[in-house]
């Protein structure tokens, strides 16, 4: 197995370490060390390797310097000068402006002023004396020239930045320049480490460049290679610069005209991304073929017979005591899934199923059932979920619908526990004695073994990797897998995304939902939207109100956040109300509390971020406020909107925006208010894509993409198959010399799938 991982030993410095190439741990880069790697992370940069594939979002264009003098008001120019004044300032009265810069920068020609409004970080970027580049619009002011709100760069000695500036997705306490500066430096190290992947015949029927000029173009293009350099689409998804932006970060940079330098270098590497993916599934499910996994029983008695008296300590009759205890009758849907599961289970066959069904349908259960046919045969079932409220939501539900079954334990193994209780559940889980195990990513970290690991049922696929759920997987002797996943996808992607994939599908919703009534509203009508609010409350039912931030942003000031939210609410309109704020920065015992206080009906109101996006079960709750959810993509307004309508009480989302948005948001809009049903969403978010927005679709496949996106690139996607198929037909194992590159790649990339081979 190849890992990333560097190991020093006593001979090997630190020198040595960086000859590996590639894979050297991204604290070994020049310009990183330990305390910017753990940043890095943040990012999903762990390696050399990665650093090369973190792209741009978006570039800024600073080639065409004007000097001072030849600036005309009314045109977008760029000039770079010296700072000669500096100040800020705090307008009085109520306005919406916190905080006024002003700055004078002079170079040989003349001099001009530029203003910035809300933006205070700024006195900590440049002082006076810098020397800085502006690009903006030129503005009248006062009988002088001004430059309004310009974006601004500082100029280091040792920069050059004259060209084209890309701008990276940066997370608190990384910035652009050093970012840049990483780059830089990982490319003069290790540029010469990146062969070459395609072989020589694919490369030229598609005129791409090689792979280290098509990285090379992404972070450094020229001038006349037309990268993206609208600045608009940089504002938009500025966010991710804030850090403090919660949903993972999926904005796609535009894939550009493939007829220019750089689009074509984009489509190269959105390419590799395919065609490796692709020969991993194919790879993957030849393999499963072969595979001998485990039989477990069939259900005694069965539960879709008549109800007969067992024994609670009877494990054979676990799975029918389980359905005879909800407290509701199973759809058809969900009974047909459920029997799907129980052969496919029983089959010799590793199982690899995909579970798909919209938001509310109902699959946990579905899940949970497998779960109880692992058991029942005496071995051990594991369910990863995307979060840690999650996870104790699930338990407590399983604990409760399995009450009374001797025998059964069920335990939680969540990042954040204290050293000697996570000791017993490690050591539960080790031996066996626990057979459900319930928690996030901390399940597959490397001292978690399993006695006997039977299913593992991964929960809202789409916020995992493959990675993740192949080292769970490996924890097994080719265990069966279930993953849920609520993210519509067309069905023409999924059958590309998921090509390994058995699929069971639950379509329709349990009986009984309420209506679901969605309005898309502006801010002034704000009271309105609160008042009725209230009266829900009044009624004895629970809201959510979501917002894209945390605290309030001088990057965004127009941007909502929880805390904004929370003190209006609580101090205003719902004063008299019992209002909670739950997002990221909470620990997780906190947010257990809370989601316990929800549950026990003692908070009226919940302010959150999207981490209440997935999964989070509270019928009581009626009404799901969004507010600037011209932010969210479609596949999150409705995964959102799908926590609510779960009662038996009529239910509202209230979409709140600014009276001007994009057309492409305003489409959003209305297609949320005029459909429920995730799959006809979907197929809308496949025609509305704005620019540069992409919400839900990079983890949607089995693979967090880098570049490539399966919605936009969908041709793409389709050619990297077709050739796929070809080179896996020639070639099965990879081993003529013009596949060694793939070979390799894919080692790089799916090393631990590697490690799950039979031998
Ligand atoms: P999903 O995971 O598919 O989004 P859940 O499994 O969380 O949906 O189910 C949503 C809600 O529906 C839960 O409150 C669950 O208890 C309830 N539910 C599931 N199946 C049924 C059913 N057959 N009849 C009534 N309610 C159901
Ligand atoms: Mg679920």
């Amino acid at each position: 197995v190849r890992k990333t991982k560097a190991k020093p030993s006593a001979s090997t410095s630190v020198k040595t370490v960086f000859q590996e190439g590639l894979d050297t741990q991204v604290q070994f880069c020049p310009g990183v060390g330990p305390k910017r790697a753990q940043l890095l992370r943040k990012l999903h940069i762990e390696s050399v390797y990665d650093i090369f594939w973190h792209f741009p979002r978006a570039y800024e264009d600073f080639h065409e310097l004007s000097s001072i003098q030849q600036v005309k008001v009314g045109e977008i120019a760029t000039v770079q000068g010296t700072v000669t004044m500096l100040e800020s300032s705090q307008p009085r009265g109520r306005s919406k402006v916190r905080c006024i810069i002003r700055a004078v920068i002079a170079d040989e020609t003349g001099s001009i002023l530029a203003v910035w409004f809300n933006q205070s970080f700024l006195t900590q970027k440049i002082q006076k004396g810098s020397t800085v580049i502006l690009h903006g619009k030129v503005e009248h002011y006062d009988g002088f020239a001004q430059m309004s709100v310009p974006k601004v760069e500082i100029v280091e000695n040792d920069q050059n930045t004259t060209g084209i500036l890309p701008l990276y997705p940066l997370t608190e306490g990384l910035s652009q320049g050093v970012v840049r500066k990483i780059v830089q430096a990982a490319f003069a190290k290790f540029g010469q480490n990146w062969k070459e992947i395609l072989p020589d015949t694919i490369r030229e029927t598609y005129a791409y460049p090689t792979r280290i000029q098509a990285l090379h173009t992404l972070h450094f293009p020229q001038p006349t290679d037309k990268a993206p350099t609208d600045l608009a689409i940089a504002q938009r998804n500025f966010l991710m610069d804030t850090g403090e932006e919660e949903i993972e970060s999926s904005s796609f940079i535009p894939s550009g005209d493939p007829a220019t330098v750089w689009g074509k270098a984009r489509q190269r590497l959105a390419f590799d991304e395919f065609l490796l993916h692709q020969l991993i599934l194919r790879t993957h499910s030849e393999q499963a073929k072969t595979q001998t996994g485990i039989v477990h029983p069939m259900p005694e008695p069965s539960p879709w017979g008549e109800m007969t008296a067992c024994a609670n300590h009877d494990q054979a009759a676990w799975p029918a005591l389980f359905v005879w205890n909800l407290p509701y009758t199973l759809t058809e849907d969900q009974q047909q899934v459920c029997q799907e599961l129980e052969s496919d289970m029983h089959a010799p066959k590793p199982m690899n199923r995909l579970l798909q069904g919209d938001v509310g349908a109902g699959k946990t259960v579905v899940s949970c059932y497998a779960m109880m046919l692992a058991v029942s045969g005496g071995r051990q079932a594991a369910l990863m979920t995307p979060t840690e409220i999650l996870a104790q939501q699930h338990a407590d539900n399983i604990r409760n619908y399995t009450r009374g079954m001797e025998g059964l334990h069920v335990v939680v193994l969540s990042g954040t526990m204290k050293t000697k209780e996570r000791r017993e559940v490690v050591e539960r889980i080790a031996n066996g004695s626990a057979q459900i195990v319930i928690g996030t990513h901390a399940l597959f970290q490397e001292s978690i073994e399993f006695a006997n690991l039977g299913l593992v049922v991964v929960d809202e696929q789409h916020k995992f990797g493959v990675n993740q759920r192949l080292k769970l997987l490996a924890k097994g002797q080719h265990p069966d897998l279930l993953v849920a996943t609520a993210t519509p996808i067309p069905r023409t992607l999924s059958l590309t995304l998921f090509g390994d994939m058995d699929v069971s599908v639950i379509a329709s919703l349990p009986p009984g939902r309420p209506e679901l009534i969605t309005r898309w509203t502006h801010w002034e009508k704000e009271d309105k939207v609160w008042a009725f609010m209230d009266t829900l409350i009044a009624a004895g039912q629970q809201i959510y109100v979501v917002c894209p931030i945390i605290s309030p942003s001088d990057n965004a000031p127009n941007l909502p956040s929880t805390e904004e939210a929370f003190d209006k609410l609580s101090a205003t309109f719902l004063a008299h109300r019992r209002v909670a704020i739950l997002h990221g920065r909470h620990r997780s015992e906190e947010k257990e509390t809370m989601m316990a206080q929800l549950k026990a009906g003692t908070i009226d109101a919940v302010i959150a971020t999207t981490v209440i996006e997935v999964g989070v079960d509270l019928p009581n709750a009626t009404a799901m406020i969004i507010l600037g959810a011209e932010r969210f993509g479609l596949a999150q307004l409705h995964q959102l909107r799908g926590r609510v309508g779960r009662g038996t009480e009529k239910s509202y989302c209230v979409l709140v925006t600014p009276n001007q948005i994009a057309d492409y948001a305003q489409q959003r809009m209305r297609c949320m208010e005029s459909t429920r049903d995730g799959f006809v969403i979907a197929e809308e978010d496949l025609k509305l894509r704005g620019p540069g927005e992409h919400f839900g679709t990079r983890q949607s496949g089995h693979v967090r993409f880098r570049i490539a996106d399966p919605y936009r690139d969908g041709d793409l996607l389709r050619e990297a198959h077709q050739v796929a198929q070809q080179i896996y037909r020639q070639d099965p194992a990879l081993t003529t010399p013009a596949h060694a590159g793939l070979k390799d790649e894919m080692t790089r990339k799916y090393g631990e799938w590697q490690a799950n081979r039979p031998s």
